[in-house]
């Protein structure tokens, strides 16, 4: 059951890690809690890496 979640999570984390390593763009932009005071972290709004991150 380990093996499966695992293969299933695999592309989302290969994705995360592009998201927080690519040079282009900031996750804040793609980020669902970029919005109103849903986040307030320093790095917002130029975040390039992010544990609370979460796609919209
Ligand atoms: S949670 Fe992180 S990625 Fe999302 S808006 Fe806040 S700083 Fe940006």
């Amino acid at each position: 059951m380990g093996s499966l979640l695992r293969m299933i999570l695999a592309p989302f984390r290969a994705l995360f890690t592009r998201l927080g390593a690519g040079g282009g763009g900031y996750l804040c932009d793609r980020c669902k809690w970029d919005y109103g005071d849903a986040c307030r972290r320093p790095e917002r709004p130029n975040a390039r890496s992010c544990p609370d991150f979460k796609g919209r």
